[in-house]
């Protein structure tokens, strides 16, 4: 039977590819042609489900043998743009063969659906000017979600997403250096459990208030719909704020900053509201108490802070830039005090054994901010010893921020800069962007990704390497850049050996099983939206993915499965580093 052969064939090429639906949809309606709504979609077609923008390049991806695309209006299945695969590419990362269908030559808007002769159709897909600016709000408005402390209603968009006020009280835990109450109220839950933690806030809190400051133009006008929605500040900062003010509370009297704030353990999968374990304020159990690395991050993003809110809220910059310059001094007495987690205490570590790099940041935020010259030549003493940080993506994470403190240098527009840093800041970017752009286009899947990187949180470091793009593409205008840069966003949105979107509640085909409390109470079909699953993960540090096949491929060591906390937990860090990303492409 036709149709067996047919399915042998795809089999051969991608079994794992296609869904039992799918593969019964094409054993039993394959070949004739069908409007679409009546055929299920192939995994084994990928695009990016948001879409593409009108007038940027417009690439497919399709894993299963074929020759020949058509691109097809939704409203009545006409054929806009035809065209030939290109010749099929093994990929080692995912073991799929892959071909591109390239239209970037389409120049019409609308929404539409790819059909490859042979394998079927694609999930639907949108091109436009502005493609993007929907799922940055949802991605954005995804903090307003993890806001702790309050009440959080995603109102009738989202009825049903809501949860009353949680973590209405803390205390100060033995190893914290204090006794007794100490509720600070506020900031975000920190991923799919519903600890705080100072070093994960700060970098999350950093990247938001950076995209503000990159790319606010084109953010300002964009109401996420928060409390705060129409104060006259933009709802970037808006939220971005109910962070701060919590990161601000952790800061003790002598400027020093706790580690985290968290239960001893986690939680059950319940909604954060009904979550009573002691909320306790946790230090490094012996005198200072607080942690280098929290202090210089609190140094870095207030100073950040001081900035991006003095045209908006002078009295709160000057709030800010006063605890950084606290949280700098206390820096300076204590240049590395770092953190374990206390005994009978097992929530996120966040441990960092060199507070070096989150101090040069701190300079170089600080001296960004006010131009003192004792931030400027701590600054020049050290940013040599971070250069190497540049050279070998990706290059940031929450506990490595000798990236941000070089480009934040290199991004001011301080007459005092030193031109030599300048100069060796801008060429280390721009060449090891050449690196990331030869690679993304070298790749079948075009993304970023090298074979190592499929580690946890791989998906933020795609969105990273798309965030390095971007930011050397301030320094140097190239669309090169740019292009690599958006590669990540369509890997993320539904061109990966899935062919799923990584964000909730965006896409046809989004992943439904995130690592998140709120999402797994039991109460919602959906997860939250706008969430950003962490990813495929070779090192498999769950149960879910330790019974994988030994021989399973790193970009396909990923389970869409609660359980699965290696692969499929949201995150504040790589989910801000998706922020920037998307606000990357608004117009
Ligand atoms: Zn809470």
């Amino acid at each position: 039977m036709a149709s067996s052969l047919f399915l042998a064939l795809l089999n051969a090429w991608s079994a794992r590819e296609l869904s039992v639906a799918a593969a019964f949809a094409a054993l039993v309606l394959f070949p004739a042609a069908l409007a679409h709504g009546t055929e299920y979609a192939t995994l084994a077609i990928k695009v990016d489900q948001v879409g593409y923008p009108l007038d940027g390049p417009k690439v497919a991806l399709v894993a299963a043998p074929a020759e020949s695309f058509q691109l097809r209006r939704t409203s009545d299945n006409s054929i806009v743009f035809q065209g030939r695969l290109t010749p099929p590419v093994s990929d080692p990362d995912t073991g799929d063969l892959v071909q591109a269908a390239d239209f970037s030559a389409l120049r019409q808007p609308g929404i539409f659906y790819l059909q490859v002769p042979g394998v079927g159709r694609s999930f639907v897909f949108s091109v436009n000017g502005n493609v993007f600016e929907h799922t940055y709000y949802l991605a954005m408005r995804s903090f307003y979600g993890q806001r702790c402390g309050t009440a959080v209603n995603l109102g009738s968009e989202f009825s049903g997403y809501s949860h009353p006020a949680c973590h209405r009280q803390g205390e100060f835990h033995l190893s914290s250096g204090a006794i007794g109450p100490r509720n600070n109220i506020g900031g975000w839950h920190d991923a799919g459990d519903y600890g705080r933690y100072m070093v994960n806030s700060g970098v999350s809190t950093a990247t938001l208030l950076w995209t503000w400051e990159i790319f606010g133009p084109a953010l300002k006008h964009i109401q996420l719909k928060i409390p705060e929605s129409g104060n006259g500040t933009p709802d970037i900062l808006n939220e971005a704020r109910w962070n701060l003010g919590w990161m601000l509370k952790m800061q003790d009297g002598d400027g020093g900053v706790w580690h985290k704030q968290t239960s001893a353990n986690f939680s059950g999968f319940i909604s954060p509201d009904a979550d009573m374990l002691p909320n306790e304020v946790i230090g490094t159990g012996s005198f200072p108490y607080k942690s280098t690395c929290a202090t210089a991050d609190l140094a870095a993003v207030a100073a950040i802070a001081a900035r991006a809110y003095k045209p908006y809220d002078t009295k709160f910059a000057e709030r800010a830039l006063q605890a950084a310059t606290r949280a700098w001094a206390w820096a300076e007495q204590y240049p590395n005090v770092t953190f374990k987690n206390p005994p009978g205490v097992s929530t996120g570590e966040y441990a960092d054994t060199n507070c070096g790099d989150e101090r040069v940041w701190a300079a170089a935020e600080l001296w960004r901010t006010t131009g003192e010259a004792q931030y400027h030549s701590f600054f020049l003493d050290h940013y040599a010893e971070l250069l190497p940080s540049l050279d070998s993506p990706p290059m940031e994470n929450w506990n490595a921020m000798g990236p941000k403190a070089l480009w934040t240098y290199a991004l001011s527009t301080r007459k005092d800069a030193d031109t030599g840093a300048v100069r060796a800041i801008r060429a280390r970017t721009l060449a090891a962007a050449k690196v990331i752009v030869a690679h993304t286009r070298a790749n079948p899947y075009h993304v970023s990704l090298k074979s190592s990187d499929y580690v946890w949180g791989s998906n933020g470091i795609a969105a990273e390497y798309g965030m390095e793009l971007l930011i050397a593409n301030v320094l140097e205008p190239n669309p090169d850049d740019t292009d690599a840069a958006r590669d990540n966003l369509h890997y993320l949105l539904g061109r990966n050996t899935f062919s799923l979107s990584w964000v909730t509640q965006v896409g046809e085909h989004s992943f439904q099983h995130p690592h998140h409390r709120p999402s797994g109470d039991g109460k919602h079909a959906q997860p939250w939206p706008g969430l950003l699953s962490g990813g495929p993960n070779a090192n498999r540090q769950d149960d879910v993915l330790k019974v994988l096949p030994a021989d399973t491929p790193p970009a396909r060591v990923y389970s869409d499965q609660q359980a699965s906390y290696a692969s499929n937990e949201v995150a504040i860090n790589w989910q801000a580093s998706l922020v920037f990303l998307l606000a990357g492409q608004l117009k």
